[in-house]
C-alpha cells in the first residue's frame, strides 16, 4: 500500500489514527478499502476524497440532469455492488457516509437494509431526502 494513502488516516469510528493499524483488505481500479486493526471497521481512506471536486455537485442544471436521469439503471449499477457486500453484510443497517443524490442508499432500502445516510452537499441531501424519502 502507498505510504500517501496512510497520511493523515484516521478510523471514523474508534479514532484510531495509527498508519501500523490498517491494512488493505480490498483493491478497485482506483481506490482501496481499508479494515481497522481496532475496531474492525471498513472504509475508503481518506487520501481518495480529497481527490474529488465537489464543484459538479452545486448547479441547478446538475439537479435536472438527476431528476431526468435513469434512476432505474443505476440502481440496477448498485444492485451489483450489493451482491457483493451481502456477502459480508447480508442484512441489517446499513450507514451511508457521503450519500450523494441517494441512489445507492435508496437501493439498500429497496432489499430491505435499515438506512442511514449522511450527505453535506446540500443539494443532493434535499434530492435525497425530499425525491427519495431517504433518512439522510
Ligand atoms: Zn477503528
Amino acid at each position: 500500500m502507498d505510504k500517501k494513502i496512510l497520511e493523515d488516516i484516521r478510523c471514523c469510528v474508534c479514532g484510531n489514527r495509527d498508519a501500523d493499524l490498517f491494512f488493505q483488505k480490498y483493491e478497485k481500479d482506483s481506490f482501496i478499502v481499508v479494515e481497522c486493526k481496532n475496531c474492525s471497521f471498513l472504509f475508503i481512506p481518506q487520501y481518495f476524497s480529497r481527490k474529488i471536486s465537489y464543484e459538479d455537485y452545486k448547479g441547478e442544471e446538475v439537479l435536472e440532469q438527476v431528476r431526468q436521469g435513469n434512476n432505474w439503471l443505476k440502481m440496477q449499477r448498485h444492485l451489483l455492488r450489493f451482491k457483493f457486500i451481502k456477502k459480508y453484510k447480508p442484512s441489517g443497517d446499513l450507514f451511508d457516509l457521503g450519500t450523494g443524490w441517494g441512489h445507492f442508499l435508496s437501493t439498500g432500502n429497496e432489499l430491505g437494509y435499515k438506512v442511514h445516510g449522511i450527505e453535506v452537499s446540500e443539494m443532493p441531501c434535499k434530492y435525497a431526502r425530499e425525491e427519495l424519502n431517504l433518512p439522510v
